[in-house]
């Protein structure tokens, strides 16, 4: 698909799902996260929804006297915190190696410095830090603390992406693509009505497309549409195929008129022979006996 077409078709994307999901508040207005905070959530939020990691956040903040410390517990009472997010201890290890290479470098609990400074410059110092090894963390603290344009893309949204026809070998290239595509002022909203998407219809698995808003527009969807009835719905009996028993039925009422070739296979459509008188026993020579 070329560059142009891309931006019309998710354009086309963009307002089929608005009309399904409600629209969000605006986001133009919504506060901007710290730096911190952002790379949080970004961790809480990868392949989770966006209530998840919102709820996430707001237990670290109820459950902790403040990040320092989360810096000093224990990997178990930090998941706690995760409580129903997929790989929790995971996402607890990087997110206390997270504060601990923080504290060790700034002996505190900000970057927002680096909000101030040409967003290059900034993501230059945050990729130091291990948990920006992560394309999605990165996206996030672009979209969510730095003003810049990301749309952050996990393997939920990325599935939705290539069914609908955008795929591209990398992570990071989707994100080009997309970023190129969609401008700014839409990111956040077409990222979350992406993910809304995700985790609606486009499951993991089977999708529900025939209650998707796009499955007039989804080459996904249209394929299988078009694909024989037999390979789409596995489980539904075949027709009887009549014509073919018929054949075999004639074949075997054939079979029997016919006598078998010296092979040991019928002959078809040979009329049956007369069989041969059986040979008789040749006759004595010499005189024949005295009565
Ligand atoms: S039509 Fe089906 S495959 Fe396409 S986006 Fe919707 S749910 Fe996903």
């Amino acid at each position: 698909m070329a560059t142009q077409s891309k931006a019309k078709f998710l354009t086309d994307v963009y307002t089929l799902l608005k009309r399904r999901y409600k629209p969000k508040a605006d986001r133009s207005s919504a506060a901007r996260l710290s730096v911190l905070k952002a790379v949080v959530y970004g961790i809480c939020h990868e392949a989770t929804t966006r209530e998840q990691a919102n709820q996430a956040l707001s237990r670290f903040h109820d459950e902790f006297f403040d990040w320092n410390e989360i810096r000093v517990s224990s990997l178990e009472e930090i998941q706690e915190s995760l409580a129903g997010i997929p790989e929790p201890a995971e996402r607890a290890r990087r997110i206390r190696r997270f504060l601990r290479q923080l504290y060790n470098r700034t002996y505190g609990f900000t970057l927002d410095a680096l909000t101030k400074k040409p967003l290059k410059e900034a993501l230059k110092v945050l990729q130091t830090y291990d948990a920006f090894q992560s394309d999605y963390v990165t996206a996030t603290v672009i979209q969510q603390a730095l003003g810049g344009h990301a749309i952050p893309i996990d393997k939920d949204t990325r599935r939705a992406l290539e069914r609908l026809g955008i795929s591209e070998p990398t992570v990071a290239e989707l994100r080009a693509v997309l970023e190129r595509a969609v401008p700014k002022n839409r990111g956040g909203e077409f990222l979350d009505l992406l993910e809304d998407l995700a985790n609606d219809t486009c499951v993991e698995g089977e999708p529900e497309c025939h209650r998707c808003e796009l499955r007039k527009i989804c080459p996904f969807a249209l394929a299988r549409k078009h694909e024989p009835a037999e390979s789409t719905t596995p489980g539904r009996a075949a027709k009887p195929r009549a014509p073919r028993e018929k054949d075999q039925a004639l074949r075997a009422k054939d079979a029997e008129a016919t006598p078998p070739s010296p092979a040991g296979h019928p002959k078809k459509n040979t009329p049956a022979r007369a069989a041969r008188p059986a040979p008789q026993p040749p006759k004595p020579r010499g005189k024949p006996e005295a009565k």
